[in-house]
């Protein structure tokens, strides 16, 4: 049983303006097994809260941890955090022109376990995690996330989840761009991990339409950079019908 502990945390990103603090002390505690939605209007700094756990430079964590068993990872590399059971799976991923998807995730999981896996186990865990995933088998030479389509990026995600077992995820916006069929496919990737590994996951999504395929054990709404209210999954009901409107700070509209 791992924990997730994110405590006040304050993040700054440099803008044309100046500098703009973010996350204004944000907390959430997450367990193996649980998977938390976090769900708020657009530009509430969801996203910067996905980076920030990420290790992404431009994000300039003023203060507040995030602990994972009790270290905390915002003071390790990028690199560090993915040993610890970290997994980020971004909005916007990074194309890597040149390295296959099969070399890819073969260092990363070299590089988790700290041990390379062995040739004939890797190559059925790739192929029968591939199949699971409906994926061509071709998909594995292609370079990562170059050219893919909404649906192969977020495929290729829950590719990483099933052969490097982490133990948290953060997955941002994972059904935008997905038709219901790759929707229900990534899904059912997602579940499985819980069910299998104990993945703590942490979904953050603007709209609920994802979470009648990925059951939310709880539900929180996130708004001017901080959590300001948790609820069970009927919580996600009434944000479906209300929406975030009386969540907005005085004057702001939602865009
Ligand atoms: P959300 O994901 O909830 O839509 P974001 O975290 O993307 O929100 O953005 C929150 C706010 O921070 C927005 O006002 C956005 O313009 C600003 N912001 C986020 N990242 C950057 C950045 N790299 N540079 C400048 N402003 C940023
Ligand atoms: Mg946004
Ligand atoms: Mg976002």
């Amino acid at each position: 049983m791992s924990t997730l502990e994110i405590k006040d945390l304050r993040v700054s990103v440099e803008t044309k303006e100046g500098r703009k603090q973010i996350l204004k002390g944000a907390n959430l505690t997450v367990h193996s097994g649980e998977t938390h939605a976090i769900m708020g209007p657009n530009g509430s700094g969801k996203s910067t809260l996905a980076y920030t756990l990420a290790g992404h430079p431009k994000y300039e964590v003023d203060s507040g941890q995030a602990l994972l068993d009790g270290e905390d990872l915002l003071k390790m590399t990028p690199d560090e955090r993915a040993k610890k059971g970290l997994f980020l799976a971004m909005q916007y991923p990074v194309e890597v022109p040149g390295v296959s998807m099969t070399n890819f995730l073969r260092t990363a999981k070299t590089e988790i376990d700290g041990k390379a896996p062995g040739v004939r186990q890797w190559a059925k865990d790739l192929s029968e995690a591939m199949k699971r995933l409906k994926m061509d088998p071709k998909f594995a030479q292609r370079s990562v996330n170059e050219g893919f389509s909404g649906g192969e990026k977020k495929r290729a995600e829950v590719l990483q989840l099933e052969l490097l077992k982490p133990k948290f995820a953060v997955m941002d916006e994972t059904d935008s761009g997905l038709d219901v069929d790759a929707l229900r496919i990534v899904s059912e990737g997602v579940n499985r991990a819980k069910e299998n590994t104990g993945l703590g996951i942490l979904l953050v999504t603007h709209y609920t339409r994802i979470l009648k395929y990925i059951k939310p054990d709880i539900v929180h709404v996130f708004a001017d950079g901080r959590f300001v209210k948790t609820g069970g999954p009927e919580l996600a009901d009434s944000l479906e019908e209300t929406g975030y409107d009386r969540y907005l700070p005085e004057g702001s509209s939602e865009s």
